[in-house]
């Protein structure tokens, strides 16, 4: 049977969403912070089947089966491990790593654990060395960055001592194989053949999975001549800087408990805030958030405030850590504190109360972001107000959903002095177009309400399930022009909405003049027209309509130059127009 990697399937279980795999099958209820539903697996009245996205499993009270997304799809599918591995990996869009031996992945897999034991030992020996005399100058050093003695020992702060090779030397007499230390980065062949201890003089900040094993170490330089400052362990079969978020193993739990979580950049941050009892603090080490790190938080908290420098460097780690929050779906906000002050420069200077305020006051991401665009743009001028609302298109374009979406049109057009409506229906087509640029003064004129787009609205409401058939089987062009189009564009990205939820939603996301129109379709108490012959009227009309704008297209090139590129031209178009006459027999037989 083949294998997969381990880290690989980690991988998967981390990026599969469990509720989404057996929303899709189970109609699941949310119940407290776990989901309820029919259990698939045996005969049942009353819902004993929860499914915990936090901690990514499923269980039945009934019949005791249970376990993770890859379990999940084996019962319910009736495959095997690897082909469940398989059919996950193609739904979440990840290539499987083939792999046709067996006895390396157990090696690779015994060696993985032999590098969790020996990383163990150096975490050990680096805390024995900055308790000892030759840690003074680097206790010192804590010392002048105020962290105290139970913090220092909650984060297992060590000393590695300047000798060239004292750890490679420990961790020999402790019986571990010399080639196991050069695979764990920490001990490194020098040319000559020498090997040598990477990190030398320097405070140890050990990392951990967010089970709490080691599996990386950050060194922080102690003098300022010593480059770089901050060195950190290399990529190892372990360790994967991306993957990995800082101190998430300490904090995870209350992250989980309140919801959300303070994301920071630097060890020093961390500590800063840890230490003033922010319990739910965590650190990216330097970089702007990757999608693995997001997706580790996803399992904790739907929240994210951003606490990153303010200084340049910061803010576009902020851009692009928010942007990518946004688009994976949590509600973002970002924590403004001066320029040229940290978390750890903060809470050292203010307090912990004053960073606890910050953290209240913290921002709306949008708002942030709105605030960044507009300054040093003067939006009474034409040319600055459009530049302005191109930008923010772009970002609204990203926001997943449509609610929240709205909500952004609605502060932009505040913003820009611009007519919510026309926002609004920009911001949907740049969403559904997923175009990062939108012509703002394109404003299509609409005809009046006709009854295909009645008929389709009064069954979105109560003949649901037709109506979202018919509405998956339409495409954005064939709304286009229409007096309900916007409608019917938001009615339409309800297909995966369970029925009974769609009335609902579709309101929820319309502005208050579009309710009250879906609300006066609805009250009519008989069908205003099949809701299938009105998808086929709908689809003729766009035939109609791309018709007349080919017909338009070629009466303009007839009355150009008869060249030779022209007459080409006219040819094509006229193609077209006859492929289109076609289609549109076809449709109407
Ligand atoms: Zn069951």
């Amino acid at each position: 049977m083949p294998r997969f990697p381990t880290n690989f399937v980690d991988d998967l279980k981390a990026h599969a969403d469990i509720l989404q795999v057996i929303h899709d099958v189970v109609p699941l209820k949310k119940s407290g912070s776990t989901y309820k539903g029919l259990c698939p697996f045996h005969k049942e009245k009353t819902p004993s089947f929860h499914v915990n996205p936090d901690k990514g499993f499923f269980h039945c009270f009934g019949c005791a089966t249970g376990g993770d997304v890859v379990k999940f799809v084996e019962l319910y599918d009736k495959l095997s491990f690897p082909e469940a591995v398989r059919a996950l990996a193609q739904r979440f869009g990840m290539t499987v790593p083939e792999s046709d031996d067996p006895e390396q992945d157990r090696r690779i897999t015994i060696e993985r654990e032999a590098l969790v034991k020996l990383h163990e030992i150096a975490k050990d020996y680096y805390c024995e060395q900055l308790e000892s005399k030759n840690g003074t100058h680097a206790r010192e050093y804590l010392d002048r960055r105020e962290l105290a003695a139970p913090t220092i020992k909650e984060l297992d702060l060590g000393f590695a001592p300047p000798q060239r090779d004292a750890l490679k030397q420990h961790l020999l007499d402790a019986g571990q194989p010399l080639e196991l230390l050069l695979k764990s980065g920490l001990v490194v062949q020098r040319e000559g053949g020498k090997s040598v201890d990477r990190f030398r003089n320097r405070l140890m900040v050990p990392i951990c999975r967010d089970t709490g094993s080691v599996i990386a170490f950050g060194g922080r330089s102690l003098t300022s001549d010593q480059q770089p400052k901050y060195l950190n362990s290399p990529e190892t079969p372990l360790y994967s800087k991306g993957r990995v978020l800082y101190g998430l193993h300490l904090t995870k739990k209350d992250i989980r408990r309140l919801g959300y979580a303070v994301l920071v950049e630097g060890y020093f941050d961390f500590a800063q805030a840890f230490q003033a009892g922010v319990k739910t603090v965590v650190a990216t080490c330097g970089t702007a958030l990757t999608q693995m790190q997001s997706r580790l938080l996803k399992r904790s908290c739907t929240k994210v405030l951003l606490s990153f420098d303010p200084d340049t460097a910061g803010q576009g780690a902020s851009t692009r850590s928010g942007e990518l929050l946004l688009s994976e779906g949590f509600q973002t906000n970002v924590v403004t504190l001066a320029s040229g002050e940290d978390p750890d420069s903060f809470v050292r200077l203010h307090g912990a109360n004053s960073y606890r305020l910050k953290l209240k006051n913290s921002q709306p991401y949008l708002e942030y972001v709105l605030d960044q665009a507009i300054r040093g743009r003067n939006l009474s001028r034409e040319t600055d107000q459009r530049d302005f609302l191109a930008d923010m298109l772009a970002v609204a374009a990203r926001i997943p959903d449509p609610a929240s979406r709205d909500r952004f049109a609605d502060r932009l057009a505040h913003r820009a002095n611009v007519m919510e409506d026309v926002i609004r229906s920009e911001i949907r087509k740049a969403a559904i177009a997923k175009r990062t640029e939108i012509p703002i003064e394109v404003q299509v004129a609409r005809s009046e309400l006709r009854q295909a787009e009645k008929g389709i609205l009064w069954a979105t409401i109560h003949n649901t399930s037709a109506a979202l058939s018919v509405l998956s089987g339409l495409e954005p062009a064939d709304f286009e022009t229409l007096a309900a189009g916007p409608i019917l564009l938001v009615a339409r990205t309800l297909v995966d909405v369970p029925p009974e939820n769609v009335s609902g939603t579709l309101l929820d996301r319309l502005t208050p003049e579009e309710q009250a129109l879906v609300k006066q379709i609805a009250q009519d108490p008989v069908e205003p027209a099949s809701v299938e012959d009105c998808a086929i009227n709908l689809r003729e009309l766009r035939y109609k309509r791309e018709r007349a704008a080919l017909q338009d297209a070629i009466d303009h090139a007839q009355r150009a130059d008869p060249s030779e590129s022209n007459l080409g031209k006219i040819n094509t178009l006229l193609e077209k127009k006859r492929d289109l006459t076609k289609q549109l027999d076809e449709l109407l037989r």
